[in-house]
């Protein structure tokens, strides 16, 4: 555990975005039926699209916050449905760019209903309601804040930032403690951190820091940061040995790395 990392000139790993790589973000762990990661040159840019099948004709494309979605019948052939995609190429790298641009929008402008939230990867509308007492509960679409003035912006944001860093503590602490077990140590001293840079760290003494915008991404990468973070337990470097450690601990690491890349803006944002 004495080598450096980046050009810090501290004994910290740092996991810090890989700049420019835009990746796909489900990961590579995909249950069958959630279709599958395929990636395209379209435009002199490498896209990531799902392939889904269903029962459909016609071949539909949706482009959203987790990038484009190919919706197509088994008896089409994927040389045919890319066939599709070469044709529509402007418009489908001119959209993710749109879609790419927007991810800023992690945290709201504007403290209102109806504003975008983003939680465990998924876009939610804050809808804010007055109560007497405090709460936060999410469903599948809404985050709903219960505040007896849902009207004042600064009062809603920092009481929903403080939600999100205790969500971001409980969601991380058994993770952090599960991947331990996978190198059969103990859970070590954990934190949370602000940091812009970085989404996790790991010092020589053994303690880690994660971002408490993890709680932000699907629940997969965060997890792949906290492998990556618990790796450094035993290798305190980005060597060959290291990664081995993350494969071992959490298998098909590589594509969640690449996908990490393209959740950078929230790091930023
Ligand atoms: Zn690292």
């Amino acid at each position: 555990m004495s080598a450096k990392d980046g050009g810090s000139g501290a004994q910290v790993a740092r996991l810090t975005p890989d700049a420019g790589i835009f990746g796909r973000r489900r990961g590579a762990r995909n249950p069958p039926d959630a279709g599958q990661a395929r990636r395209i040159a379209l435009a002199g840019e490498d896209v990531d699209y799902l392939l889904i099948r269903t029962q459909r004709r016609s071949i539909g494309m949706q482009i959203g916050l987790d990038g484009l979605t190919v919706r197509a019948s088994r008896s089409v052939a994927v040389r045919d449905i890319e066939a599709v995609l070469v044709e529509r190429a402007p418009w489908i790298v001119r959209t993710l760019a749109a879609w790419r641009s927007r991810r800023r929008d992690v945290l709201p402008r504007e403290w209102r209903t109806g504003a975008p939230i983003l939680y465990r990867g998924s876009e939610l509308a804050l809808a804010l309601h007055p109560a007497r007492a405090r709460s936060i509960a999410v469903d599948l679409f809404h985050l709903k804040v219960l505040h007896p003035s849902p009207q004042d912006e600064r009062a809603v944001a920092a009481f929903v930032a403080r939600w999100l860093r205790d969500e971001a503590l409980l969601a991380v602490t058994p993770r952090v403690a599960a991947y331990a077990a996978r190198i059969s140590a103990a859970a070590p001293p954990t934190s949370l951190s602000n940091a812009r840079r970085e989404w996790g760290s790991c010092n020589r003494k053994g303690e880690i820091r994660l971002n408490w915008r993890l709680v932000q991404l699907p629940p997969l990468l965060a997890d792949y940061v906290i492998a990556h973070e618990i790796a450094h337990l035993v290798e305190l470097n980005h060597s060959a040995r290291f990664w081995a450690v993350v494969e071992a601990i959490f298998p098909g690491h590589a594509a969640a790395r690449r996908a990490l890349g393209d959740w950078t803006a929230l790091l930023e944002a």
